[in-house]
């Protein structure tokens, strides 16, 4: 299967690839749909990265020509997450992240700023996308953003708390590195300080697991150029 075979309207680029990938384009597609997103004048970029410590993000680069909106968005979701909570990143992420691709949008051609993010337009606009979604600032999910923290470069650290919750990864900077060096850094939940692990032997399964996953994702994007973006 190659990206080039699968067409989605509404979407002009993507790099979709696997089947909850294919699913998570056509939901997007979908919605997109239902509030007549005007795909001819604006371009819908759609990729899987899996680089990405949030969910999704966005980008709108849109002007206006006769009062009309012309140019390109682009989301990108985190493809690891649709692997470990598919439901939530159907039902919340991509209504929460295409509202503020559409209030990106109005705002251009209604002429106004957008002063906070989350406000009561993105709210008004995530409920006409998807009725069931929450509209909040911080969606709710099972997202373990750990792994991709670590293949990032991140620290892993680990507290008292014991079992899959004593651990976590932390950027690698100077900053960090002081703060562990001097027990710092604490533990919200056990109050222990956290501490630097050493090689990834003691790594929970499931991190362990998404880890594997990453580096396999890279070997085959690597392998295939056109899917690297
Ligand atoms: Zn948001
Ligand atoms: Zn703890």
């Amino acid at each position: 299967m190659t990206t080039e075979n699968l067409k989605f309207p509404l979407i002009t680029q993507h790099n979709a690839e696997y089947p909850r990938e294919v699913q998570a384009a056509k939901e997007v597609s979908r919605l997109l749909t239902k509030v007549e997103f005007p795909s001819q004048d604006v371009w819908v970029d759609l990729r899987f990265d899996y680089a990405l410590v949030e969910h999704s993000s966005s980008n709108v680069d849109v002007m206006l020509i006769r009062g009309q909106p012309h140019g390109i968005v682009r989301i990108n979701l985190q493809a690891l997450y649709l692997m470990q909570d598919f439901e939530s990143m159907l039902m919340e992420v991509i209504p929460h992240e295409l509202a503020h691709v559409l209030h990106g949008v109005k705002a251009k051609v209604d002429g106004f700023t957008i002063e906070k993010v989350h406000d009561d337009i993105w709210q008004h606009l995530v409920f006409k996308l998807q009725p069931d979604a929450e509209p909040l600032p911080k969606v709710k999910g099972e997202f373990d953003d750990r792994a991709v923290r670590l293949s990032k470069g991140g620290i892993l650290i680990q507290c008292e708390c014991g079992e899959d919750e004593s651990f976590a990864v932390i950027a690698n900077t100077a900053g960090n590195s002081a703060k562990l060096r001097t027990e710092d850094h604490k533990c919200g939940t056990c109050k222990f300080p956290y501490h630097r692990v050493d090689g990834q032997t003691l790594l929970p399964q499931r991190i362990k697991d998404d880890l594997a996953f990453l580096e396999r994702i890279q070997c085959i994007k690597f392998q295939h150029p056109h899917l690297q973006r």
